[in-house]
């Protein structure tokens, strides 16, 4: 099949490579030329294991292409899938649709020019009603025809940056939204290759799906970080503790053949500095908008987000409780993506971490093991990013730890301890629990209440 995908980020230009290597011929489109050159160069944009061996495959055999020229990718192509962002407009929580909407007005003007069947379809993350009242309507005026003479569909992406690759070809779930029977056939069509559920279903229920998953997992994660609170203000308590307890419970961790299976969804039951990047804050927020838009009250969705902000906030306590005061200390803040294994540093808990130490006087020697020194100089760090371990721990008064990279947990802390002015390790993530530190090295994790003085 031909296939034209509109937008070349984690959605896109991974779902354009993983396609192209089953068969079909993918035309990726962008409108940044910088990053159309980066991807014919056999370069991804961004850190994902596996893409560029895709990419380059891809490039090789034909099958793939990119370009900034949607007239030339749509030639005899049957499906656009728009994998455009939809992030929150800046200042509010309502979506930005604005990409999404130039996207389906440029594929109208395309459909325009020729009267052969081609559906539209929609793989970002959109509210309920946006594929029929926003997408639908646009190609409608743009291209002159009626729905019908072209597919509709809504196809959400479930893939999670940092095993982008993996989790779109091992996807565990199809979801196909469609506005009629053809439209869903050409993705039931585009996906015959996969070996997984496909759910075919309306066009708003593949678009709350999508969020209900996002949701889900924010809630997740946000009890873990409201519980960790709750045994920060408990002495003798500590989360981890606490948190094995629950696990333990049949119904999150059964028991087959005599063992506990340890359910994936449990390392969102985890206790940190809250959650980040670029899908869950703007999704959860996104419904928010979705449900007082039709009055609908959220308040589960808005104390998700309430406890999310409040995490970083609280690791900032917690160095300023360990040091006295911030100001004109170095302070060594490992991890600054949203998470580990990538380098996306939207809506970073670590970067407001950042941001908020540098206000308190503080200066921050930031690493990360996946953020490139460039990537570093597009995100304006270039004063406090570190291009190793050692040169950020060196003379810092405290480590501050906001991932739970494997890198930081195998680190020689016996070395790195010894180079640190004062060995403060603040730990956001509970990575370094199972380490054993050098005596010298005051160690603070998060979800710990007090620790009560057994009595001998
Ligand atoms: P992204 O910001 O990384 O990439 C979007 C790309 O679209 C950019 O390269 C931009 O230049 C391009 N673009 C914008 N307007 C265009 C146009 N008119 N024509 C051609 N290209 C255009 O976005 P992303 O992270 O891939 O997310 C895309 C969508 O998928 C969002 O709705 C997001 O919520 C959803 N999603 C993201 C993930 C994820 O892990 N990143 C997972 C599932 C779903």
């Amino acid at each position: 099949m031909i296939v034209t995908i509109v937008g070349t980020g984690y959605v896109g230009l991974v779902t354009g490579a993983c396609l192209a290597s089953i068969g079909h011929t993918v035309r990726c489109v962008d409108v940044s030329e910088e990053r159309v050159e980066m991807i014919r160069a056999g370069q991804a944009p961004f850190y994902e294991p596996g893409l560029e061996e895709l990419l380059s495959e891809g490039l090789e055999s034909g099958r793939l292409s990119v370009t900034t020229d949607l007239a030339k990718a749509m030639e005899n192509s049957v499906l656009s899938l728009i994998a455009v962002g939809t992030p929150s407009k800046v200042g509010a929580l309502e979506p930005d649709l604005s990409y999404l909407e130039t996207a389906a007005r440029q594929i109208g003007e395309e459909l325009r020019k020729s009267s052969d069947y081609h559906v539209v379809a929609v793989k970002s993350t959109v509210i309920p009603g946006t594929t029929r009242g926003v997408v639908q309507r646009v190609v409608e005026a743009a291209s002159g025809r009626k729905p019908g003479e072209f597919g509709v569909a809504m196809n959400p992406e479930f893939l999670r940056e940092g095993s982008a690759v993996e989790d779109f070809r091992n996807s565990d779930r199809i979801v196909i939204g469609q506005a009629d029977a053809r439209s869903g056939d050409v993705l039931a069509d585009l996906y015959a290759y996969f070996d997984c559920e496909k759910l075919r279903v309306g066009i708003e229920e593949a678009e709350l799906t999508k969020y209900a998953s996002n949701a889900l997992l924010s809630l997740l994660i946000s009890f873990s970080n409201e519980l960790a609170g709750l045994c920060e203000a408990t002495a003798g308590t500590d989360v981890e503790t606490v948190m094995e307890g629950l696990y333990l419970d049949r119904r999150l961790s059964p028991a087959v053949d005599g063992a506990r299976v340890r359910p994936e969804i449990l390392s969102y039951l985890r206790a940190g500095i809250g959650f980040g990047g670029s899908c869950l804050p703007k999704d959860v927020n996104a419904l928010r908008v979705y449900g007082r838009l039709n009055g609908v009250p959220t308040p589960m969705m808005d104390a998700v987000m309430l406890t999310n902000t409040a995490r970083p906030v609280r690791v900032v306590e917690m160095a300023l409780k360990a040091l006295g005061s911030l100001e004109g200390k170095t302070i060594a803040l490992l991890g600054v993506a949203f998470k580990a294994g990538t380098d996306d540093l939207r809506s970073s808990p670590g970067l407001a971490i950042l941001q908020a130490l540098v206000a308190r006087g503080a200066k921050v020697r930031a690493f990360d093991p996946f953020l490139s020194p460039k990537a570093a100089e597009r995100a304006g760090l270039n004063g406090s990013y570190c291009p190793t371990l050692e040169l950020a721990v060196k003379d810092a008064d405290a480590v501050l730890i906001t991932t739970g990279d494997p890198v930081f947990r195998n680190a020689d802390w016996e070395r790195l301890s010894s180079s640190m002015r004062g060995p403060v390790v603040i730990d956001g993530r509970n990575a370094l629990r199972h380490v054993t530190l050098p005596a010298a090295v005051r160690y603070f994790p998060i979800g710990q209440g007090e620790q009560l003085v057994e009595a001998n």
